[in-house]
């Protein structure tokens, strides 16, 4: 949100220029917020009748043009001199009747009708100056009820501004800035009807009472436990305990599986730990944080990512290095660092973490160190892929193999991870890339990800790596191995030209896994890497790598076959497990 405070902000709003006339997107100008205003980017807005009078102006005072809008969600983008009790970032209803705090109706416990700041449906101006902050070329369009929410931009005063958690989810709290609070405190406050004559508005009304504060408490939710190694997870209520010291507790809004939980859910040749709740890929909101905690504050949007980044070790100030020496991947801890303990119970016995992330679950908690705070706007159903498999692949990518123009680079494994790498490929302007995979069905979708030949091993009798250096005049010059196979990972790094070819490795194997290849293979110049999370620093490069998608320089959709309701979470594991897609989302809220 930085960067626009004081400074006109130029964005779309819907202008209605003249009555019942349909609105027309335009660009205008959002001058900054004067004393006692607060400028909203505003996120959502609904539609309520109120609007449908005034634009049709059927015996109301016309006045136009003017931006319409009052029932909506947003976040503070700025605030003007005197505010005190808001700040940017906040989360927000803006609401078409104020409350100043200080007037006779305002502290009468009967009224709401605010001296200052009660309705006005003729006044199309800030009470401040008697001007609009809204204008096209300087030309001023005019304001309604003091919210005109049919903006990305709007400037409200501060007591038509209602502060709220900030993990209530906006696109549907917005419908509470009008017409259900309405609805409903019309009959709870007014008509005050008795026990079991209005059992369906006080359900409606529970929407808003479930998303009172829950900082520093137990919250009791749900999550997909594991309760044994390859048995279908369960979805139980849980107990997910108040961050601690460099904490925060997410909630979760969006998951999605990787082939990584699957492993370790499987357990074959990992060390099991059960019962444990899975997940590392995913997107949400910062709900409270712990003791030390100070670049996040409730309601930033995050990743939360599976190896962390403290900022202060050597690896974390190495320009080359991600594996922070606080926080570098451990598969076999189930606990948070800072007690031993886990932040998860069933009725007081504890589940264990996974990989510090366990996004399977409505709320987790995680060390700040592991979250990358993004972009607000960023969708996080679509941008959760970036938290694990697709930043991993792009990076090994563009980050460690580094093709040049017109190479050729084998992608080993055309999964998601895969993909992303052959996608990283890609852009760096590959001129060939050979895709291996054992499932022939994965040819079709790496078509759209820009592969341009591939390779069955299971087609051919000798080695891949010799099929591929027949192909390619000895060798690639850039491989990726995505698959967690030791025979694919030797096949990766034989299969690079001598002289320059380098092979990155990605796949996580198994426990005890090993693999020979003969040192001469090393000493004919070729180089063998392996990487985790695409070199990427968590918290200081994943924001840059959300831009990518928000630029559109990235397409996310294409990764993402599948969507599930969270209680059809085992079906995500079925896709991975027949190789039919590439990447579920599991929808927390569904
Ligand atoms: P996925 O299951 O969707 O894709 C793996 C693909 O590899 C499948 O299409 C499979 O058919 C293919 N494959 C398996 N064995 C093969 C072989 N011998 N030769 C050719 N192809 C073979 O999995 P994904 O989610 O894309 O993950 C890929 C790998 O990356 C996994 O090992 C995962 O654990 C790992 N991973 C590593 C990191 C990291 O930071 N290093 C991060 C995420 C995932
Ligand atoms: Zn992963």
């Amino acid at each position: 949100m930085s960067g626009t405070a004081g400074q006109v902000i130029r964005c779309k709003a819907a202008v209605a220029w003249e009555a019942g006339k349909p609105l027309v997107i335009e660009e205008v100008e959002v001058a900054p917020p004067q004393a006692m205003e607060v400028r909203l980017k505003i996120l959502f807005t609904s539609l309520c009748h109120t609007d449908v009078y005034f634009w049709e102006a059927k015996g109301q005072t016309p006045l136009f043009p003017r931006i319409f809008g009052h029932e909506a969600g947003g976040i503070v983008e700025s605030v003007g001199e005197g505010v005190t009790d808001l700040q940017p970032g906040d989360h927000v209803l803006p609401v078409f009747t104020g409350e100043c705090k200080d007037c006779r109706h305002c502290k009468s416990e009967e009224s709401n009708m605010c001296d200052l700041l009660r309705i006005n449906t003729d006044r199309g101006v800030m009470l401040n100056d008697n001007k609009s902050r809204f204008s096209i070329n300087g030309k001023p369009i005019y304001h309604f009820v003091g919210t005109s929410t049919f903006s990305e931009y709007t400037v409200v005063h501060v007591g038509c501004v209602a502060k709220i958690n900030p993990a209530a989810p906006l696109d549907k709290v917005c419908v509470l800035s009008c017409g259900i609070s309405t609805g409903l405190g019309a009959t709870l406050n007014v008509a005050r009807p008795w026990k079991g004559s209005s059992v369906a508005i006080f359900g409606l009304g529970a929407v808003g009472l479930a998303m009172s504060s829950t900082a520093g408490q137990v919250i009791r939710c749900k999550a997909a436990v594991a309760w044994e190694a390859g048995k279908p997870l369960v979805i139980e209520e849980v107990e997910v305990a108040p961050p601690q010291v460099m904490e925060v507790r997410l909630k979760i809004l969006f998951t999605s599986l990787c082939h990584t939980d699957v492993y370790f859910w499987e357990a074959k040749g990992q060390t099991p730990l059960f019962p444990r709740i899975f997940g590392h890929e995913a997107g949400g909101i910062v709900e409270s944080v712990g003791e030390g905690v100070t670049d996040l504050q409730p309601g930033d949007h995050v990743l939360p990512v599976f190896t962390g980044e403290c900022k202060e070790c050597r690896h974390c100030k190495s320009e080359e290095s991600n594996m922070c020496d606080l926080l570098r991947i451990n598969t076999d801890r189930g606990v948070m660092l800072s007690d031993n303990k886990s932040r998860f119970s069933i009725n007081g016995k504890p589940i264990y973490h996974f990989v510090g992330t366990s996004t399977f679950s409505e709320y987790t908690v995680v060390h700040v160190g592991c979250v990358a705070k993004i972009n607000p706007a960023a969708p996080l159903d679509k941008v959760c892929v970036l938290s694990c498999g697709i930043s991993t692949g792009l990076g090994a990518t563009l980050n460690v193999a580094k093709p040049w123009k017109g190479s050729s680079v084998a992608i080993f494994g055309l999964g998601a991870v895969g993909l992303a790498a052959a996608e990283g490929a890609r852009i760096a302007g590959a001129s060939r890339i050979i895709g291996i995979d054992l499932n022939p069905k994965r040819f079709n979708d790496a078509k759209k990800f820009g592969v341009t030949e591939f390779v069955n091993p299971k087609d051919h009798d000798k080695p891949v790596q010799e099929v591929i250096a027949e192909m390619t005049d000895g060798g690639v010059d850039r491989s990726v191995e995505c698959t967690g196979n030791v025979n694919a990972m030797i096949s990766a790094f034989e299969c690079v030209h001598d002289g320059w070819g380098v092979a990155v490795l990605v796949g996580v194997p198994n426990k005890d896994d090993s693999f020979k290849t003969h040192p001469v293979n090393l000493l004919n110049e070729r180089t063998l890497k392996g990487t985790f999370f695409g070199n990427y620093k968590p918290r200081s490069d994943l924001p840059s790598v959300v831009e990518k998608y928000m630029n559109k320089e990235l397409e996310l959709e294409k990764f993402i076959t599948h969507e599930v309701p969270f209680a059809e979470i085992n079906k995500a594991f079925e896709y991975m497990l027949s190789g039919d897609g590439l990447r579920c989302i599991i929808r927390m809220n569904a």
